[in-house]
């Protein structure tokens, strides 16, 4: 019986776990839920699932939360209300979903709780991942990855020690721009960038997914997670979807794991590693599937990716101002206000104005953050960006 807070519970992530949850209700119990405003889907949550507590993270929607379901669990809001459902008393494992650097704090309070973490929320090791990996060991929790591609990754590793890997391969759809010239991509829409070929997410990440910062950001979490050099993760675009990541160990083997994309696989794995439940569902049928191909990204056209390399390269501040200005640029986008090629040229004019600060705490992050967010925004207020 896992007991389980989960973070992000209105989101993409968040409604699959709540649905793996409703299709095994004896294998768990929802200690508590935290999401940010849609009070709507909130409430519906909290009759089903009965959390003891439940967290609001926009305080104004506070009042109206509580009129609908006063006693039926304590409520609390804002951030402090979010880390008070991380850290919730009884829950063992906390589902980590929250969007965007919003995640870290209640994480990082989750893991100083003593909670294994199931990570969906990559900014959280792209903005502290030395902070957060030395807590987890600290702390003597798991840390158990969600994204599916660290999971296929996860998954592999289980084939060798890791004195014997020597590299490690991430794949990535290439998104549904991946053939598009520099010239098409100056025209791209919003609509055309929410469209992904191969997944259903949350509205940030499929604009990641289409910049291709979405597999920079993987890049740093997987250096993280796995304890890996950046110079030995491959990103190698594979536009099916099928090997989710592999690993290549020293004498050459590559193992891979191969699955259709649907996340709940990598969900329920993470919340009942080390064992395997049966999962309902479609199964891969690689005679259906024909033929997998294989690309090299084009870092020219898909600047997001070049820079991640490069914050990596310059530190881990880097990462954190790399992280800040992109959500803010991905922001502006979604509210029509910049086109799509300004996201990777607001993100560079930004990393370009930092200068790196070593041994960062986490306050330290936060407010890096929110200077990554100030500068991006002048930045595109002086329309300096072409
Ligand atoms: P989403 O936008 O669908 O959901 C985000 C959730 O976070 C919502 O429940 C929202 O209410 C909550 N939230 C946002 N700000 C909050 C705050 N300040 N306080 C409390 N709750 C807050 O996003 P998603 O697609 O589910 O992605 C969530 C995370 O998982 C992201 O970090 C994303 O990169 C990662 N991820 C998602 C997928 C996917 O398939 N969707 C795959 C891999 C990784
Ligand atoms: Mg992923």
């Amino acid at each position: 019986m896992k007991r389980l807070s989960i973070l992000g519970s209105t989101g993409s992530i968040g409604t699959q776990t709540l649905e793996i949850v409703r299709e095994n209700k004896n294998g768990y119990v929802v200690e508590a839920l935290a999401a940010n405003s849609n009070i709507d889907l909130l409430e519906a949550q909290v009759r089903e699932f009965k959390p003891r507590i439940t967290a609001i993270g926009d305080k104004n929607k506070y009042a109206e939360l509580k009129s609908r379901i006063n006693g039926l669990t304590h409520i609390t809001a804002g951030q402090d209300g979010v880390v008070e459902a991380a850290a919730a008393e009884g829950s063992d494992t906390v589902l980590s979903a929250i969007v965007g650097i919003a995640g870290l704090i209640p994480t990082y309070n989750a893991i100083k709780s003593g909670k294994n973490i199931a990570l969906a929320n990559k900014e959280t090791l792209v903005t502290a991942g030395r902070i957060i990996t030395g807590e987890i060991k600290r702390n003597k929790v798991m840390m158990l990855p969600v994204d599916s591609e660290h999971s296929a990754i996860f998954q592999s590793l289980r084939s060798g020690r890791h004195s014997e890997v020597s590299r490690l391969i991430l794949t990535a759809s290439g998104g549904p721009f991946r053939n598009k010239s520099q010239e098409e991509l100056e025209k791209v829409s919003l609509s055309d960038a929410l469209k992904h070929p191969n997944w259903s997410m949350g509205r940030k990440i499929t604009i990641d997914s289409a910049t291709l910062m979405n597999k920079g950001l993987e890049v740093i979490e997987a250096r993280w997670l796995f304890d890996i050099m950046p110079e030995n993760i491959e990103v190698c675009i594979h536009p099916q979807s099928i090997i989710h990541s592999a690993v290549e160990f020293v004498d050459g083997s590559i193992i891979a794991q191969l699955g259709l994309p649907d996340m709940k696989l990598p969900i329920q794995y993470a919340l009942t590693y080390p064992d395997r439940m049966p999962l309902g569902g479609k199964k891969l049928s690689l005679t259906e599937v024909g033929s997998l191909t294989f690309e090299k990204p084009d870092m020219d056209r898909f600047k997001c990716l070049k820079l991640t390399f490069k914050a990596l390269s310059m530190g881990d501040s880097a990462c954190v101002v790399l992280n800040g200005a992109n959500e803010e640029a991905v922001r502006l986008f979604l509210e029509g206000k910049i086109s799509f090629l300004d996201i990777g040229n607001l993100i560079e004019k930004t990393l370009d104005m930092h200068e790196v600060i070593d041994n960062m705490n986490i306050d330290d992050v936060v407010t890096l953050d929110k200077w990554s967010r100030e500068t991006l925004y002048n930045k595109y207020q002086m329309r300096c960006c072409k």
